[in-house]
Order: C-alpha cells, then sequence, then structure tokens
C-alpha cells in the first residue's frame, strides 16, 4: 500500500502517527492519554481537525502566525515565487526575493542595522549573533572576549550555542555539561517587584545587578543577549523599556556588543514592529525568525551594523571571513512569505489595528485579576498572560508535577481553543486577524478553565 493510501481521519491518523513519529517538547508518554490532534486544514485563526471540529489557534501556532492561516495574499506570493525558483544556494548567487527582504529588513528596523545575513529557523540566528559577535572581537585583536552575558529566566531556542545562552531550567539542566559557560544578570521581569514598585522603578534597580556584571567582566564578554519587553519561553515575564535604554548605554560605555533576541516578539507583537523601537535603541544584532514569513516557512535573518560587517571584509588570505552556512539559508519561498507579509505591513494599519484588539484582549482579561488563584495579569501589546498560583497572597507557586496549566488546555482544547500554557502561565498571543468574538471566546474558555483547574 502506498503512504497515499494509508488511511486518514483523526483516529487513523493518530495512531499512525504515534507509531513513526517523536514530537517536539513532548513527554511522549503523554499521548497515551492525549493522542496529537490531526489537522487538516488551516483558515483565518481557525485550524480544522478531520471530523471539521475548530480550534481557535490563540498561540499563533508556537508565535509565528501573523496574518492568519492559508492568507491568501501570502498563498499567491508562495505559489508564484513556486512557478520560478524553489531554492538556490546563496554563497555565490544570490536571488531577487532575497535581495528584496534585505533592503526592506534594513529599512525598518532600528536604525544601524544595514546588513542582513540569512539563516533558516530562530535558533540559527542566534547561533550566527553570537558566532559574529565573538569572531567581530577575534577579528579586532580582542582575542579574550570569549564570553555572554545572559538573563536569568531567558530563552534563545534548542541547539547548543542558543540553550547556553538561554537560561529556562526545564530544556537546559540535562545538557548543561554540554554547555559552554554564560554569566548571568537576575532578569529585570516584574513580577518579582515589591507590591508599590512601579515596572519602571523595578527594571531599574535589576539594572544596577547588570551593571555591576559588565563593569567586573566587559573585558572578557562579547555580548549581552536578551530578549526585548517579553522572556516569551520564560513563562511570559515582562519587563519594563528602560531596561534596555539603561544596557544600551552600558554596553556602548564597556564597549560589548548588544544582541536583541526578537524572534518571539518581533513584527509587532509587544505593539510596536520592534520591542526595542519602545526603548529608541538600535541593539549590535538583531535575530529575527517566526513572524518574519507571516508563519508560513522556515525562513532567519541577523541584522547587524556596518561597524560589524567591515571587521570581516577583507583578502581572503587573512582568514577573516564568517564562513557559517545553512543549507536553506534565504530561501527564496521563505523569502516571498517574508515579503507579502511586510506588504501587509505596509498597507493596512496592522498596528493600529492591533492597539484596539490590545485593548479589547485587556477587558476581557481584567476580571481574572479577581480570581483567588491569579497572581498577576500582565500584558504588552498582543501578548496578555495569567499567572496561577496556589496561594495569591504569597505568590506560592503550585506544585509543578499537578500540571494546572496543562488542565486549562485540556480544557480549551475541548472548547475548541488551541492554548499552551507554559507551567502554570496561561497566555494569549493570536494571530493578528482575530476579531473581536474571537477574542471573547478565547479569554471566557480560558476563565472557565481556570476556574475548573484551579478548584481543588
Ligand atoms: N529565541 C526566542 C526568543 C524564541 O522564543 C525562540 C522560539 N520559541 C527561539 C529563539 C528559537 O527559535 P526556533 O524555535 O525557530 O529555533
Amino acid at each position: 500500500m502506498s503512504s497515499h493510501d494509508e488511511p486518514t481521519g483523526n483516529k487513523a491518523l493518530a495512531e499512525r502517527d504515534l507509531r513513526v513519529l517523536w514530537h517536539p517538547c513532548t513527554q511522549m508518554k503523554d499521548h497515551e492519554a492525549h493522542p496529537p490532534i490531526p489537522i487538516r486544514r488551516g483558515s483565518g485563526a481557525w485550524l480544522e481537525d478531520f471530523a471539521g471540529r475548530r480550534y481557535l489557534d490563540a498561540i499563533s501556532s508556537w508565535w509565528v502566525n501573523l496574518f492568519g492561516h492559508a492568507n491568501p495574499r501570502i498563498n499567491a506570493a508562495v505559489a508564484a515565487q513556486l512557478e520560478t525558483l524553489e531554492h538556490v544556494l546563496l554563497a555565490g548567487f544570490t536571488h531577487e526575493p532575497a535581495v528584496t527582504l534585505a533592503e526592506r529588513l534594513v529599512a525598518i528596523t532600528p536604525p544601524g542595522l544595514s546588513r542582513c545575513f540569512y539563516a533558516d529557523n530562530g535558533s540559527s540566528a542566534v547561533e550566527v549573533a553570537l558566532k559574529m559577535s565573538f569572531h567581530y572581537w577575534q577579528n579586532q585583536g580582542q582575542t579574550g572576549k570569549t564570553k555572554f552575558i545572559t538573563l536569568e529566566n531567558s530563552y534563545h531556542g534548542e541547539t547548543l550555542g542558543a540553550l547556553a545562552a538561554g537560561d529556562v531550567a526545564l530544556y537546559k539542566a540535562t545538557y548543561r555539561p554540554l554547555l559552554m559557560e554564560t554569566l548571568t544578570a537576575p532578569s529585570p521581569d516584574c513580577f518579582h517587584r515589591a507590591p508599590d514598585e512601579s515596572w519602571e522603578a523595578y527594571s531599574r534597580r535589576r539594572f544596577e545587578d547588570m551593571q555591576r556584571l559588565l563593569a567586573r567582566h566587559a573585558h572578557e564578554v562579547c555580548a549581552v543577549i536578551v530578549e526585548p519587553l517579553v522572556q516569551c519561553a520564560g513563562y511570559m515575564r515582562m519587563y519594563h523599556p528602560v531596561y534596555l535604554s539603561l544596557l544600551r548605554e552600558a554596553c556602548d560605555r564597556h564597549g560589548v556588543h548588544l544582541i536583541a533576541d526578537e524572534i518571539a516578539v518581533g513584527f509587532g507583537r509587544t505593539g510596536t514592529l520592534f520591542a526595542c523601537e519602545q526603548a529608541g535603541i538600535s541593539p549590535d544584532f538583531l535575530c529575527l525568525s517566526k513572524g518574519l514569513t507571516g508563519g508560513y516557512l522556515p525562513l532567519a535573518a541577523v541584522l547587524t551594523t556596518d561597524a560589524v560587517y567591515q571587521a570581516f571584509y577583507d583578502d581572503y588570505e587573512r582568514l577573516r571571513a564568517f564562513l557559517h552556512s545553512h543549507s536553506y539559508t534565504g530561501n527564496p519561498l521563505g523569502c516571498r512569505a517574508a515579503l507579502a507579509t511586510l506588504d501587509i505591513f505596509e498597507e493596512e494599519d496592522v498596528l493600529a489595528r492591533n492597539r484596539a484588539l490590545s485593548a479589547r484582549m485587556a477587558r476581557h482579561a481584567a476580571p481574572l485579576a479577581d480570581h483567588p488563584h491569579v497572581a498577576e495579569i500582565r500584558q504588552h501589546g498582543m501578548i496578555l498572560a495569567v499567572e496561577l498560583v496556589q496561594d495569591k497572597a504569597a505568590r506560592k507557586p503550585y506544585p509543578w508535577q499537578e500540571r494546572r496549566g496543562r488542565r486549562v488546555g485540556q480544557h480549551a482544547l475541548s472548547r475548541g481553543v488551541l492554548l499552551r500554557p507554559l507551567g502554570d502561565v496561561v497566555y494569549f498571543m493570536p494571530p493578528y486577524v482575530i476579531d473581536e468574538e474571537e477574542i471573547e471566546l478565547m479569554i471566557r474558555v480560558a476563565a472557565e478553565g481556570i476556574d475548573r483547574a484551579c478548584k481543588d
């Protein structure tokens, strides 16, 4: 029997899946109770299974989708590209979508970022930025700079370099013997602020630790790497833009690069096109992926400055070139999807519409603040998170083994909403095509789930 004769349908596909697949970020044994959900098609903010059951994609399929599934405009752009060129290597060759996309990224990203290096997923973009920063200092003769400063609770991906730069124990602890050592500064995450302390005051206070670390270690540090404003995989913890302004100034003063990982927060998630804009800063490296292609295809870009570029530009024999590569670097289909995505940003007032949607999300979620097991509701633009705790007054978390957040997710699925809480943090990061009724549904179902999950 050839593969296209194999049975489909929800049950059949899930069974076939569990015989051969190994899913990402999953304890496969969990699938004994909850098999994977086969999706046949998507449209707008919705996914549909083989029985016609629909799921509202409240987390943009791992934060990638911006303008809906099967978006007609992006579909057409990718289909047209497919007719002419599906892929060509980007070493020694180039193509129009890669060139135009680089031009447009340089134009829309913060000032001073004038070079675009492509990769093919978020983690590989982080690897590029780490290696480029290190290599820059080597090329400058500063061979003692071999370390990176990272933030507590940060997340930058799963490949070994990116994992080393991150700090979420759940993903990192097992692999620690394989990872480079980093210097870790306390997070400006405002969940920990004093009851009467503002976000700004807390983020400023936390910056003092970073300041000390830089003063002590700048001579051996290549770069500081941060996720601007929201530590997404780190339980959607958030901080104030002032931290980024202070950090930019201190990195300049100490001769250390600043790497902004906007893989999750870029392309409008926090309210501005890039989160760095809220602090009025330009990093030395800006990592982009996820929403770059509107959630269609794996593509990543690292934007950097002319100063970095020039440190590698030399006669070949001097062996200063950045000889890093991935096979699918700058894939034309991905670049075309990205260009169509940027067209939508350019022609529709996406950020203004998102401001209205964010306000609506805030309004619907507000009553949850009174829930006896909700410690905090926090929001930056189109990202809103609700943190569940066992004891509200003491902010004492539930034992992680109870998997309360997962119960919320399971309830939501049974009601046709795709949520995927991070631990006990229920969050919403929907595609920008979500409408007001869908926002109401998404939050109502989450609230029901929270009630049930926190009952006993
Ligand atoms: N950096 C950040 C901030 C991310 O959120 C992620 C993915 N969740 C990554 C890097 C890694 O991207 P990818 O999964 O495409 O490797």
